[in-house]
């Protein structure tokens, strides 16, 4: 069935995904999927284990190809593109430091490989570790921070490379309940500094709804619904969306 593509020259959609399908053999894992996200917005993709939500975040990435349908970064096709050739940057639940680097070395290292020299490179790094609130930390190596810390880095170092659109799969899922949301507070100010946008994976429905410009609610590879955190919680239009959030009335 063709798609059509009405917003592929539309600018403040960063990312459109159209008409995706994946599968694992026999899997289907994400079922013919839609998805058109504003450029600003902070956009969640809400359910539960095995729904699809990381396999589409892995596909925006450029770490999965589509078994069919493309995929859009501001209006260019970037369906064959490799991960390297997207402006899109993935902040991963276990943090994926270098334990052999500094917490600088760490920030820096995405500079490095793109060949930025040394004076832009410690002007950058001092800049994003400030952002995070980490400048003291520099020095340090991964293993000498707390899990909020190395979380905070993990987004300065995604950050630095200044994305235009940040993907974050279930990146506050190793933290305690407490620090969950002081670094939920802490994300949602970051997105509003930078003004990037924000593409969160998460199964848990009120880290989406707090955060999220935008929800959308995965069940078995297909969306159920897409909407504001009010929308889906005051309307659920599916018996799946109402029960998923708790919706008793
Ligand atoms: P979620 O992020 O919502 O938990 P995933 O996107 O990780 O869901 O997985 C969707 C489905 O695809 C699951 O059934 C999962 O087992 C399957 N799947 C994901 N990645 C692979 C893979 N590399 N090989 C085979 N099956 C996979």
């Amino acid at each position: 069935m063709p798609h059509p593509t009405p917003h592929s020259a539309d600018t403040d959609i960063a990312v459109s995904v159209q008409g995706v399908r994946k599968q694992f053999g026999e899997l289907v894992a994400v079922n013919d999927l839609d998805i058109d996200i504003r450029a600003g917005e902070f956009f969640s993709m809400l359910g539960p284990s095995g729904s699809g939500k990381t396999t589409v975040l892995r596909m925006i990435a450029g770490f999965e190809e589509p078994t069919a349908g493309k995929i859009l970064l501001h209006g260019a096709d970037v369906t064959k593109s490799a991960p390297f050739d997207r402006e899109v940057n993935t902040v991963f639940q276990d943090y994926a430091l270098f334990p052999h680097l500094t917490i600088a070395e760490n920030v820096a290292y995405g500079l490095k490989v793109r060949g930025i020299g040394k004076a832009e490179r410690a002007a950058r790094v001092a800049a994003a570790l400030e952002q995070v609130q980490l400048a003291h930390l520099g020095t340090r190596r991964p293993s000498q921070l707390s899990g909020g810390q190395r979380q905070r880095i993990a987004l300065a170092r995604a950050l630095i490379l200044r994305p235009q659109v940040l993907l974050l799969d279930e990146p506050l899922g190793a933290l305690d309940k407490q620090l969950r949301e002081q670094m939920q507070f802490e994300l949602k100010q970051i997105q509003r500094e930078v003004g990037i946008t924000f593409v969160f994976v998460t199964h848990d429905q009120e880290e989406a709804l707090t955060l999220s410009d935008r929800v959308a609610v995965f069940n078995g590879g297909k969306i159920e619904q897409v909407g504001s955190p009010r929308e889906v919680y005051e309307f659920p239009q599916t018996e799946f969306v109402a029960r998923f959030l708790g919706v008793t009335n």
